[in-house]
């Protein structure tokens, strides 16, 4: 019989009506001749109170102890869930994560799913029960309870939808679906019928509040289709699944997250190893680093700037120092900026369209505002922009990608309705996956492209419109540019402009970047006709810091230098001399040999 999981948010179970409204709603799925868990989180703003008691009393307590306590709000909603199926004459069994044999490894606070047993549930569900299982908590090896980070409840439900075979996971929230930016901030976010898994793991991890993005990486690994949809209307709300909205727009989203900071190492040794070294110990305190910028180093020296959340910038400004003194840097300088916004644009569609990244900083550069920093990955482009000007940047970037509009070809609504997943192929993922931690880190390919060039503009006029008059013209001799890097300088009002092309457009890419120079003033260009590409494709890649140290500490033990890096959740990049390129090959896939699936 197929299974439906439901899960409610804590503002859709906030009071008891709500908690039966929430209850007949998963009854008319199951008088439609489904089997039916619902995965609750906490009532209300539950959580939150529980979080300020504890402070109320220390400033620091045990995260075991604080697991014991935040996983109480979740029980009190699977009772009183089951207690209103009851009342309603239908028969319903609550469970807490410990019941269903939902084992997670002991990082409390943020713990991880091992493994699920499903043969309780699925006995009840047999049984006519409909389950209501509590989100957001499991039990690690020694029978503590832990939870799984804030927000956890939709990781619960995708992971039980999974490994239970589920047709569909519904998650009914106080929002009716997953909009191309916060509309809170843009009145003009529209709602999309549909997003890819990658795009939505994207959006998530840049901040797109609407689902706990670790539910899309086990969606993603297991192929659950999700619908994100409100609690208080029947609308049909958002898919989630494997395609995107649309074939012919290239992005299907923007975010801004307001409060990043930058942090810049200046002339440190170009050496294999200096990265390694830097961002193991930043790594060791769990802090995400993004925009990795590394300049092409120049007489053995190299600049390293990269940004993190603003509230982390005191611990890994730490690390940094602490990575300084360890390891003799030399002649380095650090500097910091915590007055700065990231702002990114997503889209599946971006790695098989030109101009994508040129439409990004002409819209920026009519705006008049000034871009720091730049990365671009197959998936996304991301620009550092001082923070006064990210709403603008936000909006100007909506309006020059006509996000507000329902693209031409977007997938049809009542097709949508019927998107349930395929069971053969539910039945063999769960059977390739099984034995292995659920959130064990994911890689599926090692590839290497050995195809490009690269071009570095030194010194540019750190202005508004530079990004966008050079990519005119390298666009104008018919280049197809695919990786970008600006980094911040360190000189007063100075950028350096690094960007691959392919082998045979070097010498024409040169012409263009020299005039342009001339034009502008800039110190130099240099150029390396033979780079090779190497990339890491898999799930969770940034949500496992690891993934970028064991790339740099692979090829450091080798004496290969990392030239340029960049990462999003479903690929890391790095860039090093053509030389190395089968070594390279060589290294890494050898380096995630155990995580290859
Ligand atoms: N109740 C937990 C929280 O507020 C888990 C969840 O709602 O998903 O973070
Ligand atoms: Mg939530």
């Amino acid at each position: 019989m197929s299974i439906i999981v439901q899960k409610f948010g804590g503002t859709s179970l906030a009071t008891s009506e709500k908690i039966l409204a929430a209850a007949k709603k998963a009854i008319r799925v199951k008088q439609r001749g489904h089997q039916v868990v619902m995965v609750v989180s906490a009532m209300g703003k539950n959580t939150d109170i529980l979080v300020d008691l504890a402070r109320e009393i220390t400033d620091r307590p045990q995260p075991r102890e604080m697991d014991m306590l935040l996983s109480t709000g979740e029980q009190v909603s699977v009772a009183l869930t089951a207690m209103a199926m009851h009342s309603l004459g239908v028969k319903a069994v609550s469970l807490t994560g410990a019941q269903i044999g939902i084992k997670t490894d002991s990082s409390h606070t943020k713990a991880r799913i091992k493994s699920i047993s499903t043969e309780r549930i699925q006995r009840l569900l047999n049984e006519g029960n409909i389950v209501i299982a509590a989100g957001f908590q499991g039990i690690d090896k020694d029978f503590d309870i832990t939870t799984l980070g804030r927000g956890g409840s939709d990781t619960t439900a995708v992971a039980l939808a999974a490994v239970l075979q589920a047709d569909a996971c519904e998650i009914y929230t106080d929002v009716d679906g997953i909009y191309t930016t916060d509309p809170r901030l843009l009145s003009e976010a529209r709602r999309v019928n549909q997003i890819s898994y990658d795009e939505m793991l994207e959006l998530a991890s840049l901040g797109a509040g609407v689902m706990h993005s670790r539910s899309i990486e086990f969606a993603k690994k297991y192929n659950v289709p999700i619908r994100v949809c409100s609690s208080m209307t029947d609308a049909p709300g958002s898919l989630i699944i494997t395609s995107p909205e649309s074939k012919q727009q290239a992005v299907c989203g923007a975010t801004v997250t307001i409060d990043e900071a930058r942090i810049s190492l200046l002339g440190v040794p170009d050496v294999p190893g200096t990265s390694l070294h830097i961002f193991s110990l930043i790594a060791g305190r769990k802090i995400t680093v993004d925009m990795i910028v590394q300049n092409v180093g120049a007489d053995g020296r190299s600049d390293i700037s990269f940004t993190v959340p603003k509230s982390e910038l005191s611990a890994a400004l730490e690390a940094v120092e602490s990575a300084a003194k360890e390891k003799e840097l030399g002649g380095h300088e650090l500097t910091f900026d915590d007055n700065v916004s990231k702002v990114s644009v997503v889209g599946l569609g971006m790695a098989h369209q030109t101009g994508i990244a040129d439409r990004t900083f002409h819209a920026l550069s009519d705006a008049e505002i000034n871009i720091q920093m730049i990365t671009t990955s197959e998936i996304k482009i991301s620009v550092l922009v001082d923070r006064a000007d990210a709403e603008q940047a936000l909006r100007v970037l909506h309006n020059a990608f006509e996000l507000e509009k329902t693209p031409a070809d977007s997938a049809n609504l009542a097709e949508n309705a019927n998107i349930h997943r395929d069971r053969t192929d539910a039945a063999a993922v769960v059977a390739r996956l099984q034995g292995i931690d659920m959130e064990e880190l994911f890689v599926d390919d090692v590839t290497l492209d050995d195809t490009q060039a690269r071009v570095t503009i030194n010194g540019l006029p750190d202005a508004p419109g530079i990004a966008a008059t050079v990519f005119d013209e390298v666009a104008a001799a018919n280049v197809f540019v695919d990786m970008i890097v600006q980094s911040f300088d360190g000189k007063d009002g100075q950028a350096d402009l690094t960007f691959t092309v392919p082998r045979d457009k070097l010498a024409t890419s040169m012409e263009v970047a020299n005039l342009l120079a001339e034009k502008m003033g800039c110190d130099s260009v240099t150029s390396s006709p033979e780079i090779a590409k190497l990339s890491v494709s898999g799930v969770g890649l940034r949500s496992h810091t690891s993934v970028a140290i064991r790339m740099f500490r692979s090829l450091s033990q080798a004496g290969i230098n990392v030239d340029l890096i960049n990462t999003s959740e479903v690929r890391v990049n790095i860039i090093v001399e053509g030389i190395h390129s089968q070594k390279a090959l060589a290294c890494l896939q050898t380096a995630f040999e155990d995580v290859l699936r």
